[in-house]
């Protein structure tokens, strides 16, 4: 039997708001090593689940468990700490700082550390040394120096990435990354997912599935709160109730 190493599974996973069930009994299973797309029509979850999941919500019922331990009563700098990252979370890029020094920030809010290591000059190196190495993988080492508010709008996301993946994450949550994007931009982050996702686990919400296409190993597809699918692309694109989730049929 083929055995599959779950990093992040959920059971019964609800959420209500006011009696109106914008999650419900959602059961979803992320198989270690995997890029997992997480999608839907406008109003399906995603979000409302991607926000259960990182804890930035207190779920109604259900059970989340990441990498063998039950985290559904954890805060969300906790499950972070476990490694369960948002882009979200630390994409609060600050505008009139450099690229760079964004990138620093980010690893040195990992180290949660006080401003005091400014001081030393060793340390400064390390963390611009790594910085930069982080910035070559988001593809921004030419921008490095321009201030994070003069980068165009797509590579201000593969900032979010780079400023994520300082965090050392484990598992990478991505929530629309694609989103508002010209097709080059598109193909250049679907291009930098993949090689970000090496070694790590990415959970993806998209709303376009398209994007998914070339992307994810598997993909859940969910619709007014359920999971409606779920398999690889080809799998789920000929599923007549996802066709007609799409279509709006
Ligand atoms: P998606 O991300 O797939 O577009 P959401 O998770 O944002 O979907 O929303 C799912 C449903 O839950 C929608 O009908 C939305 O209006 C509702 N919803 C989301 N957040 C709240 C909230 N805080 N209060 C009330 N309803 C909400």
């Amino acid at each position: 039997p083929r055995v599959v190493d779950t990093i992040l599974e959920t059971e019964g996973l609800t959420k209500e708001f006011r009696g109106f069930a914008a999650v419900s009994d959602v059961r979803l299973e992320v198989a270690r090593g995997s890029i997992h797309g997480l999608i839907g029509p406008n109003g399906a979850g995603k979000t409302t689940c991607f926000n259960l999941l990182t804890k930035f919500l207190p779920p109604t019922r259900g059970v989340i468990r990441y990498d063998g331990r039950d985290i559904t009563g954890l805060k969300p700098a906790e499950v972070a700490r476990l490694g369960l990252v948002r882009s979200f979370q630390i994409s609060a890029v600050f505008p009139h700082l450099t690229v760079l020094e964004n990138v620093r920030l980010a690893l040195q809010r990992r180290r949660g550390g006080s401003f005091d290591f400014w001081r030393s000059e060793g340390l400064l190196k390390q963390f611009d040394d790594r910085a930069m190495a982080l910035l070559e993988d988001v593809g921004l080492t030419g921008y490095a120096r321009l201030t994070a508010g003069q980068l165009p709008y797509g590579r201000k996301r593969a900032l979010e990435i780079a400023t994520t993946l300082a965090l050392d994450p484990v598992m990478m949550l991505l929530d629309e990354p694609t989103a508002g994007m010209t097709h080059e931009d598109v193909d250049r982050i679907v291009a930098l997912v993949k090689r970000v996702a090496a070694g790590r686990t990415v959970l993806l919400v998209e709303h376009n599935l398209k994007v998914v296409e070339g992307l994810c190993d598997t993909i859940t597809v969910l619709t007014r709160g359920r999971v409606l699918a779920q398999g690889d692309y080809a799998t789920v694109s000929r599923n007549p109730e996802v066709q007609a989730a799409y279509l709006g049929t």
